[in-house]
């Protein structure tokens, strides 16, 4: 059996017709930019995400730099960032000027570990930034709590956990403000780039909605030096008709998961850790192993795919060598960056091909150790 790590084309294929429709209608209505396609979209996604406001960007990573730039973060502020996430999120806050302060995970979740966050703020902190990795939420009474005692604020970058819930609320439901991103692999994806910010805060999303679109209000009036940064209306079209799926889509990850965490424990790898107010989405589903090189290596010989998400955390990219951050700064995101593994994970996979995954790993895991 060869199982790929994502079959994207396999979700087009079942929503065929609807998104061909889709795409048809937004050829046949002459009108390309913005419009009521991406107008729709924005109104479907926030109420989605139970927020007021959603604006549409070009994608991910412009979703977090103007959000920030909404946030009025320039030259010279700080904005915490988690050490272990995808170099989009520091990128978001090199690209207002400002310098991303690193935080280290929690060593079980992986995600920001708010026990950490104070002792990072200086007076220049103006934003905290934490990612909800691979899916799973991260703990956000306490970071929210940090934010309010030191008057800073919060962008969640909500890229990988579309629909995913913290305390029972989902994300974007928290009042605040999130960045999401559309890449076609991401749990609600698009069919090229696409991103959004969803909020309550009207003046943010206004001020978004103004950056987005060359910062400009009414057409050739231009109040501030804005972007060119919009949802394109193709995408937003197809966007509406796999928001329908989400939540099914999410539900057969789960599964999924279910059945992996079953089958994985007690053969000696890091299986996911879940809190019990998180109700993560499974954007990726990821085993640590001492012995990564070789666990990989067996997988692959049984025609499994798996990636490593990341191999490299930002603080030891070349685009960070400025920061003068040397090997061991961050030891916990290096600890996982070294031992981490990403399993097949997408809505199509069956019972047994998640099995067959299972039943590879094992042996796989004899092998490597
Ligand atoms: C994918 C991703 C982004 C960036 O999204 P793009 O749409 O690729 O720009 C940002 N942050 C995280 C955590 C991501 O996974």
């Amino acid at each position: 059996m060869n199982l790929p790590f994502l079959d994207l084309k396999a979700a087009y294929l079942e929503l065929q017709s609807e998104i061909d429709a889709a795409i048809k209608r937004v050829l046949e209505s002459g009108w390309y930019i913005l419009g009521e396609e991406v107008e729709a979209f924005e109104q479907e996604y926030a109420a989605y995400c139970e927020a007021k406001h959603c604006v549409g960007v070009a994608n991910g990573l412009d979703a977090l730099h103007l959000a920030l730039l909404a946030m009025e973060v320039g030259a010279g502020d700080e904005v915490i960032v988690p050490s272990n996430t995808y170099i989009a999120t520091w990128l978001a806050v090199s690209q207002c000027g400002a310098t991303p302060i690193p935080v280290e995970p929690d060593a079980v979740t992986y995600n920001i570990d708010p026990a950490r966050i104070e002792a990072a703020i200086t007076p220049r902190t103006k934003v905290i930034l934490p990612v909800h990795l691979y899916g799973q939420p991260a703990d956000m009474d306490l970071i929210f709590t940090i934010a309010r005692k030191h008057g800073l604020k919060v962008l969640e970058d909500g890229a990988q956990a579309h629909g995913a819930r913290y305390k029972g609320k989902r994300l974007g439901a928290h009042g605040n403000v999130v960045a999401w991103s559309f890449y076609p692999g991401k749990n609600l994806g698009a069919y090229g780039d696409g991103g959004a910010i969803t909020t309550d805060d009207q003046v943010i999303a206004d001020r978004i909605r103004v950056l987005r679109n060359y910062g400009s209000r009414v057409k050739y009036v231009n109040d501030v030096r804005g972007f060119n940064s919009r949802l394109d209306t193709l995408q937003a079209a197809i966007l509406r008709v796999k928001l329908q799926h989400l939540d099914r889509w999410n539900d057969a990850r789960r599964k999924i998961a279910a059945q992996y965490l079953v089958g994985l424990a007690g053969i000696g790898l890091t299986i996911p850790f879940v809190p019990d107010w998180a109700e993560p989405v499974w954007h990726l589903f990821v085993v640590r192993s001492k012995a990564r090189e070789q666990f990989q290596r067996q997988l692959n010989k049984a025609g499994i795919g798996t990636l490593i998400h990341y191999p490299i955390p930002p603080h030891l990219q070349g685009a960070y060598a400025d920061l003068g951050f040397g090997k061991g700064a961050f030891p916990i995101a290096e600890k996982i960056h070294g031992e981490v593994l990403s399993l097949p994970m997408f809505p199509g996979m069956t019972l047994e091909q998640t099995n067959h995954v299972i039943v590879a790993c094992r042996e796989a895991q004899v092998v490597a150790e």
